[in-house]
């Protein structure tokens, strides 16, 4: 956390609530599961959901979908008719976000694949408006190529967690943290984009193809 927990706190008390089915989602995820930070959480998932809201995407590719929470954020601002395409390769935690989908406002229109991503990825016959990567850390350059030319002129690309606590500022032998400072590296020196790294929560690297 960049800003004091007092400061965290005001932006939370200023910003939207979320709706009632991602509010179960969190506390489930809270009472049940290890992973807790995996999750993107209240402000980061209303962060999420407003980029939707701003780019109304026709379809998302959501790499790593834990218990879905990002991926009901996202489809808060799809355009009508629009979809998000979320993978991940755990089936217990697919199945746990196949059911709070299930009660939400967006059963129609998310769809989960199970598999590795690296699998998925190339069979995917779709312009994509929006990907969000949030995956293995150590594939985060290779899901940005892989998705590259599938990405429309305009659309962007979210990756979550590159500042890994902070870890990139001096990565050591910590493959995770390497792995996020060089894929900041590697999107830095792409000259078909412009990006910005945003210091929200852990780090969101918001990048839009020419
Ligand atoms: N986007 C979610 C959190 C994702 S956590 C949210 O913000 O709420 C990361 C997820 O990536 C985990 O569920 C994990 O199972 C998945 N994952 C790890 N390796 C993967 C791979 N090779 N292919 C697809 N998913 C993978
Ligand atoms: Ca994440």
């Amino acid at each position: 956390m960049i800003f004091t927990q007092e400061i965290q706190d005001y932006a939370e008390s200023f910003t939207s609530d979320e709706s009632a089915v991602l509010k179960e989602l969190r506390e489930h995820c809270y009472a049940h599961y290890e992973d807790k930070a995996m999750l993107s959480g209240f402000f980061q998932g209303r962060v999420l959901a407003m980029f939707s809201k701003m780019i109304r995407p026709r379809v998302v590719l959501e790499i790593g979908t834990y218990l879905g929470y990002s991926a009901l954020c996202f489809a808060e601002g799809l355009a009508e008719g629009g979809k998000v395409i979320t993978l991940d390769v755990n089936e217990e935690t697919n199945r746990v976000a196949r059911s709070f989908v299930e009660k939400s406002d967006y059963k129609h229109v998310i769809d989960f694949r199970l598999g590795p991503a690296t699998d998925i990825i190339p069979t995917l016959n779709e312009t994509l408006d929006l990907v969000f990567i949030d995956a293995d850390k150590p594939n985060y350059s290779n899901y940005y190529n892989l998705v590259f030319d599938k990405l429309r002129p305009g659309g962007f690309i979210i990756a979550d967690n590159v500042l890994w606590s902070g870890k990139v500022l001096d990565p050591g032998d910590d493959p995770d943290a390497k792995a996020l400072a060089e894929f900041s590296q590697m999107v830095l020196a792409d000259d078909r984009v412009e990006n910005v790294l945003l210091p929200i929560r852990d780090g969101l690297m918001v990048v839009a193809k020419s």
